[in-house]
């Protein structure tokens, strides 16, 4: 088990022309579990291929644990990668597919190679299939293979490259409780690629959120949700997303009053709108998740009016598309049920505004 390291670190293609990471800099502390998410082409296989030794960086190190490991090939590094592809040799059994990773790296005799690949199919629950070939294999299970030869190496440091996109939703649950699981158990410090925002939020105890190369924000899940750091991460974390109106600051000594060129007027309280470093007239956008918009008495002295579009019931609660903004929604309990094009009165909950540069995405707040 090991910390890991990553300073300024670069990684160009085309001469330059491309830059698929750019000075990325991050801590992962011994034993902890982080996830990396982004949308396609930010970054991330990239950077987990860079710690794996599998890509040479541009620039920048990498120290795992104590040791800098920048110039190290991949094989002297002692990390396991698991990927999506499961990349297990398919002439050989699983038996195998597991003692494999131990032949090449230590010199254990041969009692104890097979102990252990015993203890990591144990783990995995995969004891009955040492003796078939991975083609005999569901893909539920040739993942639990791979994990289990990933494992078996006890190495320093697990990477994930979106390792359960190939499986059904049901499995994939399943299988992330089952990845965190043994996580806890061995407690090897991993980190762990994907584009799925809510697998990375429900994983991870830390998440990383890259956007073209560089890193947006990272945090505990909770406080990257609740003050994200620009209009993307507020907008690429949670779904139903984010809503965003464009709007005007007007400022006075007592009040903050949020306006757009329609109808929309949303006024801060004192205390709040202190908070905030806007000028008058600045142009900006106001952030609210679809939890924090609810329902208000029609009249009601902060309320938004807005047309209802749709009503699309999810069972516990309903989603109300409304006309404030693009794709404007609101999460509401079941049993408000507006009929389409009626009028309606909603208000947020004010602590939970969120409000941007409009020029540069920035939080204001
Ligand atoms: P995805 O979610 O689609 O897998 P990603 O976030 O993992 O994307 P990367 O695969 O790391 O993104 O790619 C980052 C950028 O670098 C992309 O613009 C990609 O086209 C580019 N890139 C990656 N590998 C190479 C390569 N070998 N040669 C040239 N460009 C590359």
């Amino acid at each position: 088990m090991a910390s890991l390291r990553v300073e300024n670190l670069r990684k160009e293609y085309n001469r330059g022309s491309i830059v698929a990471v750019d000075d990325l800099t991050l801590e992962v502390p011994d034993g902890e579990f982080v996830t990396v998410v982004g949308p396609s082409g930010c970054g991330k296989t990239t950077t987990l291929r860079m710690i794996a030794g599998l890509e040479k960086p541009t620039s920048g190190a990498l120290h795992l644990g104590d040791e800098d490991v920048t110039e190290q090939s991949a094989r002297e590094r002692d990390i396991a990668m698991v990927f999506q592809n499961y990349a297990l040799y398919p002439h050989k059994t699983v038996f195998q597919n597991m003692a494999f990773g131990l032949r090449m790296s230590t010199d254990l005799s041969k009692g104890e190679r097979e102990q252990k690949v015993h203890w990591a199919a144990e783990m995995m629950g995969i004891e009955d299939l040492l003796e078939k070939k991975p083609d005999e294999l569901s893909g539920g299970q040739k993942q639990r293979v791979a994990l289990g030869r990933a494992i078996v190496r006890e190495p320093k440091l697990f990477l994930f490259d979106e390792p359960l996109s190939n499986l059904d939703a049901k499995l994939r649950t399943t299988m992330r409780a089952e990845i965190q699981r043994l996580q806890n158990e061995l407690g090897i410090t991993s980190i762990y690629v994907t584009h799925d925002q809510e697998e990375a939020m429900t994983m991870g105890d830390k998440i990383v959120i890259l956007e073209d190369g560089e890193l947006q924000q990272t945090g505990a899940p909770k406080d990257v949700y609740d003050r994200p750091t620009n209009s993307f991460v507020g907008g690429f974390i949670g779904s139903p997303s984010m809503n965003f109106v464009d709007v005007v600051a007007r400022k006075s000594d007592s009040s903050l009053v949020l306006t757009d060129e329609v109808d929309f007027r949303y006024s801060l309280s004192e205390a709040y709108a202190n908070e905030i470093a806007v000028e008058d007239g600045q142009e900006i956008t106001l952030g609210i998740r679809p939890e924090d918009v609810h329902p208000a008495d029609p009249g009601s002295d902060n309320g938004v009016e807005a047309t209802v579009d749709v009503v699309e019931p999810i069972g516990s609660d309903n989603y109300l598309y409304l006309d404030i903004g693009p794709d404007f929604i609101a999460r509401v309990a079941a049993d408000v049920e507006p009929e389409p094009d009626e009028r309606i009165t909603v208000t947020f909950d004010e602590s939970k505004v969120r409000l941007f540069d409009r020029e540069t995405g920035d939080s204001l707040l």
